[in-house]
């Protein structure tokens, strides 16, 4: 037998921004597909018109562009198999549930939603748990299963509007083999009977997702948990359409759950739980309220994406060594279906930030530059690039996303209007003062200033003036920065230049003892 050609996609539906649960869905699906030569397919699912949400789905194709996930074939690149919206496929469909209509697997049913609610409210009544149009209800509706041939003849050519529906057997197991979860086994009492197409002639997701999967000769259904109750009722459809020998190996994804623990990670949680659930930014509208709303990005937060791919390739995987830090090449070649775990995996919002911190690390000055010297002309305040990428240079052990370098280095530009109070009182003293203007007159005269000579003077005045350097430090640093803490003190003053230095300090001499 030949290996089949390893073709997997993903298969959004455009009904909002693209959650990170589904971004982890799109990656596994890419690093698969790379790991084992195969394709990469986009397919946009928006059957359900009723959920279109314009703008969804630009947001997916800007989403996965951003993540690095590259599409081979599908919405976007195109491909032999084109078009890839289903709305687009709408006449492609009718011919399969007409098929498992002739072979006895699908049949018509015209109930009136009056008729449906009617039939809900029986079974209610009669305490059946969770009444459902199935193999035993369906003997008291009005379909061709019921009614006599030459009335459902007279209904279908008087055009009475009707749904198809999948005739689920009554008593047989449905069985499969998830890679991820092994073994699933269901009965089929528990399956109702699936309308497969709509009134309107338009398919459901569950007609349109298997006829597309089998034409565009998918080898691996790969998704979020929340389809596995799904998967037996499309074992049926492939198994009646004649396809079941080519059927996808399928692979459920584990939950994603909040931070806590306590529950599912939905698209609702958002800004709530103080964490982006989007990739990017999403502008919105209520529901209720018909308002403009703005949900956060990772993107817009300041995540690289190098970073929010490698967390989320860890949600639900583990390379199975003690190796956190993966670049997208080395995802795909650790990458492997059977090391995603069956077990939820909590979101981390402290490991994003971790990632995020190690990857901006891991950058050049000059990489990291641009994103100060953005904000600072944001702010009319002219910087060479040379003194951006020694400011981004000294603060990058210390901040955590690019744009915190404007907030955390605003003191490069603008000499302190305000000095931290708790270390003033602590550390600031008539001494102290008088030895801080002895430096700044000794500054004047430093011929080479570089850190490890500014250092030295330091050292040299302070003790000169009575006291240790260590005593002096810290009142240094906040005459010169206003702030308690900040990176290498002498790489500080280097940057800001000794004769700003010098000016501070008197500035800071001056205020701190009228005060
Ligand atoms: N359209 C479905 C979704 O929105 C696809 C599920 C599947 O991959 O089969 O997730």
């Amino acid at each position: 037998m030949t290996e089949r050609e390893v073709r997997v996609r993903f298969a959004p539906s455009p009904t909002g921004p693209l959650h990170i649960g589904g971004v982890r869905t799109a990656l596994y699906n890419y690093l698969l597909a790379r790991k084992l030569g195969g394709k990469m397919l986009l397919r946009i699912e928006d059957t359900d018109q009723n959920r279109f949400v314009p703008g969804a789905e630009n947001y997916i194709l800007e989403a996965l562009a951003w993540c690095g996930i590259v599409i081979d074939e599908g919405v976007g690149p195109g491909g032999p198999h084109a078009p890839y919206r289903q709305s687009e496929r709408k006449p492609m469909y009718k011919q399969y549930a007409d098929q498992l209509i002739a072979s006895g697997h699908a049949y018509y049913a015209f109930d009136t939603p009056e008729e449906l609610d009617a039939m809900r409210a029986r079974l209610q009544a009669a305490k059946v748990p969770n009444p459902q149009y199935n193999s035993i209800t369906r003997a008291q509706m009005r379909n061709s299963l019921t009614l006599p041939e030459d009335e459902v003849k007279q209904l279908l050519d008087s055009g009475t509007p009707y749904v198809i529906r999948l005739k689920v057997p009554r008593k047989e197991e449905v069985r499969f083999q998830d890679l991820i979860r092994g073994w699933v086994v269901v009965h089929s009492s528990a399956i109702d009977d699936k309308v497969l197409m709509k009134s309107d002639g338009m398919p459901t997701y569950h007609l349109a997702n298997i006829v597309d999967d089998h034409l565009m000769e998918i080898s691996h259904v790969i998704r979020g948990e929340e389809w596995l109750p799904s998967a037996p009722l499309h074992v049926l459809l492939y198994r009646y359409l004649g396809w079941e020998s080519t059927m996808p190996q399928f692979a459920h994804l584990p939950l994603l759950l909040k931070p806590d623990g306590t529950g599912k990670l939905s698209k609702r949680d958002g800004d709530k739980l103080g964490f982006p659930v989007f990739p990017l930014e999403w502008h919105g509208t209520d529901a209720e309220t018909g308002e403009p709303t703005l949900s956060r990005g990772y993107r817009e937060d300041g995540y690289l994406p190098e970073a929010f791919i490698n967390f989320l390739a860890f949600l639900g995987w583990n390379p199975g060594s003690q190796q956190e830090i993966f670049s997208m090449e080395e995802l795909i070649e650790a990458f492997s279906i059977e090391r995603v775990s069956k077990s939820p995996a909590r979101f981390d919002q402290n490991k994003v930030k971790w990632y995020n911190e190690h990857y901006l690390r891991a950058k050049s000055n000059a990489e990291l530059a641009p994103y100060l010297l953005t904000a600072l002309a944001e702010h009319g305040i002219a910087c060479s690039p040379e003194k951006a990428e020694q400011i981004v240079g000294v603060m990058k052990e210390r901040v955590s996303f690019p744009n915190d370098f404007w907030q955390e280095a605003k003191y490069f530009f603008q000499a302190p209007d305000s000095y931290d109070e708790q270390v003033v009182s602590k550390k600031w003293n008539p001494q102290v003062a008088a030895a801080l203007a002895a430096y700044a007159d000794a500054l004047a005269g430093a011929a080479e200033p570089t850190a490890e000579a500014l250092k030295g003077l330091f050292n040299q005045t302070i003790e000169a003036q009575g006291l240790k350097p260590g005593q002096v430090l810290q009142a240094l640093r906040v005459a010169v920065t206003g702030a308690g803490a900040g990176p290498d003190l002498f790489e500080t003053l280097v940057i800001l230049g000794v004769a700003e230095v010098a000016a501070r300090l008197r500035a800071a001499v001056a205020t701190l003892t009228l005060s």
